[in-house]
């Protein structure tokens, strides 16, 4: 029985700005699917996801100054997609040298992987000049 559920859970991380020292916060939801029943296998997962490095742009909302990590994420994401442009270039230039060598290209695939590397250079480009940052709200009290 492929009976699958999606376990989500929300965790506030906690911040404070080097620069101005304003406190603030930003809501971070960590998911994964598992069948229905393997609750505590997902507890486990969403544990580990909360371990682990979390790859949000964080901006502090008074001065607008880049969480540490933040610069770090926001190449690493850059990279990421990079690195997926780069697979689809290899594999778009792979198609036109198996065809050379067989002369069946298959023109679709090539296309798609042409389109796809055009697809994630933008996505770079994106991820690099306008990264998605994460809400933060100043923490009350
Ligand atoms: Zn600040």
């Amino acid at each position: 029985m492929s009976d699958k559920a999606t376990f989500s859970r929300t965790v506030t991380q906690k911040c404070a700005c080097a620069r101005c020292g304003a406190r603030y916060e930003y809501d971070r939801v960590l998911s994964t699917e598992r069948p229905r029943h393997e609750v505590a296998e997902a507890d486990v997962e969403l544990a580990r996801q909360q371990a682990a490095d979390d790859m949000a742009i964080v901006r502090c909302p008074r001065c607008g100054k880049y969480a540490p990590g933040a610069i770090r994420n926001r190449l690493l994401s850059t990279g990421m997609m990079l690195g997926l442009a780069v697979l689809c270039a290899a594999a778009s230039l792979g198609l036109i040298v198996l065809a050379g060598m067989t002369g069946r290209f298959f023109w679709f695939l090539a296309l798609a992987a042409g389109l796809g590397a055009a697809w994630f250079a933008l996505l770079a480009v994106i991820a690099l000049l306008m990264p998605t940052t994460a809400k933060t709200r100043p923490t009350l009290g």
